[in-house]
């Protein structure tokens, strides 16, 4: 990966440069690869001082390997993702499984039929399994709210009970609203699930990066038409004239291609109004022994505060050290001046929300320059393979195919 560190070589850069990519995260790395490969000099300006955006991980201190944004699990129905993937990356195989403390015991989650028996007496669960399986086709997922909305006071009282012991609280605390003021998307990331299958995810892929996130991302960036600076907030070097509908950079009119893939409404100065995002704290911890816990991530639904402890060695698979390390994450308000809660880990998917966004939405399209993507510019609640296929996507359309492009000399 070609890093430019000083003021000059960043500016010279920029001044040549074909496609200038904001964000060095999954979505920013897939964009500036396929315009790089596509032949086009390709500028990337990442504000922190790594590649990999959220799903950055590294080795702490005492040679573990951490996410430091928060646990990442690669799972994915898309083929052409994982292929286009594979291309930068080994993989290893990881399934994972999550247990919720639910009173004091330990269940599945997705709550599934594992999860009944284990809280319900043997003939109450025995006829609630019964009648969800005259309803439901074996092994189906079935979101919370049919169950909660059921014309059988049965399976009422399962949703309800299912809802107060996993949902409400869990969603209380990530969110700071209530689930009912929710996009009805969120939840349905969690269905109930009428078989024994304990897998949080159902996709047809599921492997990690078998060097993590950071190296296949570095591995995007390596092609040689593709200059990286870290540390460099965008908005040191770009500005947009809303009157012209133009780009600048460093002050002067820019011909190429602006991928941002940044919160929009901090784009247009938040002038608008500021969209609404949640953030988290992460509490890192380092353990003598492994394991601490018996699947990679065991969630605290009615806990006052945290919502959930991750042990990375599961999902990494790491054995070459002796020790292990976990993460509990403590949703809170997101904050853009207060250092402790200025990271916009999830957009907040609510009608307002949206309304808002789709108006930032209208003033970027006044910039035929202008291409936005990724989690905060679409302000989608976008899994890894989601941003990555959009990118894919949008380079397809941009025709940013080796073929079609002249290489650069
Ligand atoms: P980001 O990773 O947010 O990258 C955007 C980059 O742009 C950042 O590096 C940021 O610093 C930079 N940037 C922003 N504004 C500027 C600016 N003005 N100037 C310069 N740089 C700027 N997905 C899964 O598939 N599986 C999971 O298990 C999973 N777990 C997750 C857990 C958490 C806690 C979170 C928050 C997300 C999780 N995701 C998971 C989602 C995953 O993180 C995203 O889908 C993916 O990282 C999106 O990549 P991106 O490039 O769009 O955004
Ligand atoms: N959720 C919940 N209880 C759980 C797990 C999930 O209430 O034990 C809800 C919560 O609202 C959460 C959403 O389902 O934000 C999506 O969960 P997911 O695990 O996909 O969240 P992420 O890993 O993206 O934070």
């Amino acid at each position: 990966m070609k890093l430019i560190q000083s003021e000059n070589q960043i500016a010279s850069s920029l001044k040549n440069c074909q496609v200038l990519i904001v964000g060095a995260g999954l979505s920013g790395a897939v964009l500036a690869e396929r315009a790089a490969s596509a032949g086009l000099r390709v500028v990337v300006l990442e504000q922190r001082a790594h590649v990999a955006g959220n799903c950055h991980d590294h080795r702490d201190e005492h040679g573990v390997m951490v996410h430091a944004y928060g646990p990442h699990i690669f799972h994915s129905n898309r083929s052409h993702v994982v292929e286009y993937l594979s291309g930068f990356t080994d993989w290893t195989p990881y399934t994972h499984r999550v247990l919720a403390d639910i009173d004091g015991q330990k269940v599945p989650v997705p709550f599934n039929l594992t999860s009944l028996r284990a809280c319900f007496a043997p003939d109450q669960a025995e006829a609630m399994e019964q009648e969800l399986l005259e309803r439901y086709a074996w092994d189906q997922a079935v979101p919370i709210t049919d169950l909660m909305d059921s014309d059988s006071a049965r399976l009422q009282l399962l949703g309800d009970f299912i809802f107060t012991k996993v949902f409400r609280h869990y969603t209380l605390k990530q969110w700071g609203i209530a689930a009912d003021q929710l996009s009805p998307e969120v939840l349905k990331r969690v269905p109930v699930v009428l078989s024994h299958d304990d897998r949080y995810f159902r996709d047809r892929f599921q492997q990690m990066p078998a060097q993590g996130y950071t190296a296949m991302v570095e591995n995007l960036l390596s092609h040689p038409n593709i200059q990286v600076a870290l540390g460099q907030e965008a908005s040191r070097w770009i500005a947009l004239d809303e009157t012209q509908g133009e780009i600048l950079v460093r002050q002067r009119p820019f011909n190429g291609q602006l991928v941002y893939t940044g919160p929009l409404d901090a784009l247009f100065g938040c002038r608008l109004g500021a969209l609404k995002y949640r953030s988290l704290q992460f509490h890192f911890e380092h353990r003598p022994d492994f394991p601490f816990q018996a699947t990679g991530t065991v969630n605290y639904p009615n806990h006052e505060s945290m919502t959930r402890i991750t042990e990375f060695r599961h999902l990494t698979g790491q054995a070459d050290v002796s020790g292990t390390t976990i993460v509990r994450e403590y949703p809170q308000d997101y904050d853009p001046d207060d250092p402790g809660r200025n990271i916009p880990y999830y957009p907040l998917m609510n009608p307002e929300s949206r309304t808002l966004y789709e108006r930032y939405r209208v003033l970027a399209q006044r910039f035929e320059q202008l291409i936005v993507c990724g989690r905060l510019g679409d302000f989608r609640y976008y899994n890894m393979d989601d941003a990555v296929s959009r990118s894919l996507e949008l380079a397809e359309s941009l025709a940013w195919a080796p073929s079609d492009v002249e290489a650069v000399s």
